[in-house]
């Protein structure tokens, strides 16, 4: 048997210290190159695990509560009989971009070519994150319009690009064009927006779209139009696709989320049109990242949009629900504008209280039961507008519910 000398219990002593002195070494050289050190967990799963946990009424993350038509889900297990389980063609199933097609020159008039200018996508996430990678690169500047969902900023800084703000003001939230003109740079790659808008629930105009057009029409800034809330817009507006400004579809991403049309978020399944040679280059980074998506969801989805109907009925439907929500806190201490489009809701509870807008969010879970989205994380430098986010897409018991609770603060 082996005695070990004092010298060599030192050794070991010092190759264990060294391995763990190594270890943590290693482990904050992996910190220090997170390339989204400033990134949290969402709001929306932070939130949604705190109105878990005190079992409230949940109107934060955007999402139905109630069931997608049993015709969709009938199309699916057809689908699914049918043996289309294996993998779809990259681009997406051709049925599906077909229709797609004949969807967008019925409602606003241009041509996209199934070939070649429209892609399905995992949800309009992974196309607005296909979109940015394709062409945002080191150094290039992307406007983002503040407050913005929470999906733009991550992309832009993970492919080496910079984020300029265009902060909007509340209760309007509306887009100052000459603030966002002075904007633009020689650096301006990309500009993104989001109509209708969430979180606050406004739409772009005609006339902010002919703006938009007027701007860009010198440069070579790309446009990426967020328009997942397309089919959910009140009072008889139009919704202003980028798609209905030549000027604009020339140079344009459109992203699209079936999850919101067709009440299926979990789905996750969505698409993006664009000109056949931008569309060539966010095909090059799509094949690498998915190369395709859901197979039979693609043709389930393909069979029902035949039908405008299933569509074209939402704007009525949410508007209904809009106007019950606003009809029953109308007595409560909130001030709201109503929205134009989305299934979001913003209030104003400066009324109520002089907290954080996460403070009060939290309150009304803890405290009342009832859960929303503090919109200072879409803001810049998280300022406060003291507003809270809810979503009414949610069953009448639900809206009964939470209109109780809020007009009780
Ligand atoms: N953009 C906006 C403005 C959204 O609200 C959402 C909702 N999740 C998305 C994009 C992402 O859509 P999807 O769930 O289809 O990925
Ligand atoms: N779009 C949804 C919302 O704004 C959230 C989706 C998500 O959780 N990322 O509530």
């Amino acid at each position: 048997m082996e005695l070990r000398s004092p010298t060599s219990r030192l050794g070991f002593f010092l190759t264990v210290f060294k391995i763990h002195t190594f270890t943590t070494m290693d482990h904050e050289q992996h910190l220090k190159a997170s390339k989204l050190p400033e990134v949290k967990t969402t709001i929306f799963t932070t939130i949604g695990n705190l109105a878990r946990k005190h079992q409230a009424i949940d109107l934060s993350q955007g999402f139905p509560n109630f069931e997608a038509d049993k015709k969709l889900k009938s199309l699916l297990n057809s689908a699914l009989t049918a043996g289309h389980n294996q993998y779809a063609p990259m681009q997406g199933y051709y049925g599906l971009r077909e229709i797609i097609s004949e969807k967008i020159a019925s409602l606003h008039n241009h041509n996209y070519s199934p070939d070649d200018e429209i892609t399905i996508t995992v949800g309009a996430t992974q196309a607005i994150f296909t979109a940015i990678t394709a062409f945002v690169g080191k150094g290039d500047e992307v406007i983002v319009i503040k407050p913005a969902y929470d999906c733009y900023e991550p992309a832009i800084i993970l492919n080496g690009g910079i984020p300029v703000y265009v902060q909007l003001d509340a209760p309007d939230y509306t887009i100052n064009w000459t603030a966002f003109q002075n904007k633009i740079t020689d650096k301006t790659k990309m500009v993104i927006i989001n109509t209708p808008h969430n979180p606050s629930g406004t739409i772009l105009t005609k006339w902010d779209m002919e703006q938009l057009e007027n701007i860009l029409k010198p440069t070579n800034i790309i446009l990426l139009s967020d328009e997942v809330y397309e089919h959910i817009i009140f009072d008889g507006q139009v919704h202003e696709s980028a798609s209905r400004f030549p000027e604009l579809a020339n140079r344009s991403f459109v992203c699209a989320s079936f999850g919101k049309t067709f009440h299926v978020t979990g789905w996750k399944m969505g698409y993006c049109v664009a000109s056949a040679e931008l569309m060539a280059e966010f095909r090059k980074v799509h094949q690498f990242a998915v190369f395709c998506v859901n197979h039979p969801v693609q043709r389930a989805l393909a069979s029902y949009l035949k039908n405008p109907s299933y569509y074209l009925y939402l704007n009525n439907f949410y508007q209904q629900k809009r106007d019950f929500f606003l009809e029953g806190i109308k007595s409560s201490k909130f001030k709201c504008k109503p929205a134009h489009g989305t299934y979001f809701q913003l209030l104003d509870y400066s009324n109520i209280s002089n907290d954080e807008d996460e403070v009060m969010g939290k309150r009304l879970i803890k405290e009342y039961g009832i859960a929303s989205i503090p919109i200072s994380s879409f803001n810049v430098g998280n300022r406060n507008d003291f507003m809270l986010r809810f979503c009414f897409a949610k069953k009448q018991e639900t809206l009964e519910q939470a209109i109780e609770i809020l007009c009780k603060l």
